[in-house]
C-alpha cells in the first residue's frame, strides 16, 4: 500500500470555506437546519461530488459521500452544525478530514480496492435532540421522536424545521456496518489537557458517560422580615446547603478526571423579600468509568436521605439521564498510536473524551475511534475556538496513515 498523502493547502482552504457559512465574529453560527447550515451541507455535497464521491443528503440532513469503486471502506467524518454563536472547528474539522482523506484515496486510485466514505452527521449539537443524525444513521431514531422534538432555542418543531430545510419526505438512510472496517472521527479536544501537557495529538480511549439529575426542595414561603430563622422552612437555603455537601462529598470520591456541574438553579417565587418555598437544581456528573459514576450516584442518594431525615425541607431526587461511558476500539486506537508515533514521536497521549461525540453512537454498530488535536487555550463552544494549522494538518495525515496501517494488517490477515 503506497503512502496516502493529504494536501494541506486544500484541507485548510476547504475548512476556511466552510467557516464562511454562518460566519459570526471570529466564529460560526450554524444551528441545525438554519439557512446557513443547509447551504453548508449543500456545498459539502457538491464538494464530495467534485472529488468523485457519490453523495447526497438524506431526510435528516446526513450526508454520506461514497467511494463506489472501493471494496474495503472506512467511514470518516463528524458533524457540520454548530452550537449557537460558537466556534469554527467543532465538528467542521472532522468533516473536512473525511472529505480530504476520501479525496486522497481517490487520487491514489483507490489502491488495493481501499477507499474512504465521508460522513457528515446532522444535529450533533442537539438543537433538537442529542445525536439526531448519527442515531438516525444507525436506525436508533424513530418517527415518534421526530414528531415530538423541538428546537431548544426557538421552540420550532423538528417537523417544521425539516420542511423548511426542504428535507420533509426524503428518505432517511441507515449505514450498512458490513460495508465498513469501522469509523474514525477527528475532533478538536475542547479542553486544555493536550496543550497543558505539550502534546499535539490525543487518542481517545473512551467517551465519558453523563449522568444528569434534578433535585427539588420544598419548603414554605413567608415574609423575609418577620419570619424568625429558627422556624423557617427555606427551600433556597436547603438547596445551597445540599449543593455544598455534594461538592465536598464528590471531591472525596472523584477519580482523576471526574467532573460535576450545577448548571442551573431556580428559586420560586424568586422575590427578594419572600422566603422561597421551592428550589430546584440540575446536576451533571461525567466520568469514563461506570464504577465512579455509580459511586457518585450512591453518594448523592445518601445525601438525599440525610436531607430528608434532617429537614426542615422535603427533597425529591430525579434521574434525568444516565448515559454509560463508551469504549473506543482498542485495535483502532493502536493503529492511530502507530501512525502518531511515526509522524509525531513522543508528542501524543491516550486520553478519555469529556465531551460526547457521534463516534459513541456509531461505535454501537462498528469499531470506532477518535483522534484529538489541541484546542488553543482549551476554548470551545465560543467564537475564540481555534487550533494551530500545523496541528490540523498533522491530525489529518495521521488519520489517513492509521487507515493505511489498518488496511495493511487486514491484508496480512487474509
Ligand atoms: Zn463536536
Amino acid at each position: 500500500m503506497p503512502a496516502i498523502t493529504i494536501k494541506p493547502e486544500r484541507l485548510l482552504a476547504d475548512l476556511h470555506r466552510l467557516r464562511a457559512f454562518g460566519a459570526y465574529k471570529t466564529g460560526v453560527h450554524r444551528p441545525t437546519y438554519s439557512p446557513d447550515d443547509m447551504a453548508a451541507r449543500r456545498w459539502l455535497v457538491a464538494r464530495m461530488q467534485e472529488a468523485g464521491l457519490s453523495a447526497r443528503m438524506d431526510g435528516i440532513g446526513n450526508i454520506i459521500g461514497q467511494n463506489t469503486a472501493a471494496r474495503r471502506r472506512l467511514l470518516v467524518g463528524s458533524h457540520s452544525d454548530t452550537q449557537n454563536h460558537a466556534g469554527w472547528l467543532d465538528g467542521a474539522m472532522g468533516v473536512i478530514y473525511g472529505l480530504e482523506i476520501a479525496r486522497a484515496f481517490l487520487e491514489a486510485g483507490t489502491p488495493g480496492g481501499a477507499g474512504v466514505d465521508a460522513a457528515v452527521f446532522a444535529d450533533e449539537e442537539a438543537h433538537f435532540a442529542s445525536f439526531l443524525g448519527s442515531r438516525s444513521a444507525i436506525g436508533m431514531l424513530d418517527e415518534a421522536e421526530i414528531d415530538s422534538a423541538r428546537n431548544l432555542t426557538t421552540g420550532e418543531t423538528l417537523r417544521q424545521a425539516l420542511a423548511g430545510a426542504g428535507l420533509a419526505g426524503l428518505e432517511r438512510r441507515t449505514i450498512d456496518p458490513s460495508r465498513y472496517l469501522g469509523y474514525l472521527e477527528a475532533h478538536i479536544e475542547q479542553g486544555d489537557d493536550l496543550e497543558a501537557r505539550g502534546f499535539n495529538l490525543g487518542i481517545v480511549t473512551s467517551i465519558v458517560g453523563i449522568h444528569q439529575y434534578r433535585l427539588r426542595f420544598s419548603g414554605v414561603s413567608n415574609h423575609a422580615g418577620t419570619t424568625r430563622m429558627a422556624i423557617r422552612r427555606d427551600a433556597g437555603a436547603a438547596l445551597v446547603s445540599f449543593a455544598y455537601a455534594v461538592n465536598e462529598r464528590f471531591r472525596q470520591l472523584a477519580a482523576e478526571r471526574t467532573v460535576w456541574t450545577v448548571g442551573n438553579i431556580r428559586l420560586a417565587p424568586g422575590q427578594v423579600s419572600i422566603i422561597p418555598n421551592h428550589a430546584e437544581m440540575l446536576l451533571q456528573v461525567r466520568d469514563d468509568d461506570p464504577a465512579v459514576l455509580g459511586r457518585m450516584r450512591a453518594a448523592l442518594e445518601h445525601l438525599v436521605a440525610e436531607t430528608r431525615q434532617g429537614g426542615p425541607c422535603a427533597v425529591e431526587f430525579e434521574i434525568l439521564a444516565e448515559s454509560e461511558p463508551h469504549q473506543m476500539s482498542r485495535h483502532f486506537q493502536d493503529a492511530l498510536g502507530s501512525a502518531a508515533s511515526r509522524m509525531a514521536p513522543g508528542q501524543w497521549q491516550r486520553m478519555p473524551s469529556g465531551a460526547g461525540h457521534d463516534a459513541q453512537i456509531i461505535a454501537r454498530v462498528m469499531p470506532a475511534a477518535m483522534l484529538f488535536i489541541p484546542s488553543i487555550g482549551g476554548i470551545s463552544h465560543h467564537v475564540d475556538e481555534d487550533s494551530s494549522e500545523a496541528d490540523i494538518v498533522l491530525g489529518c495525515q495521521v488519520l489517513a496513515d492509521a487507515y493505511r496501517l489498518l488496511l495493511e494488517e487486514t491484508r496480512q490477515d487474509n
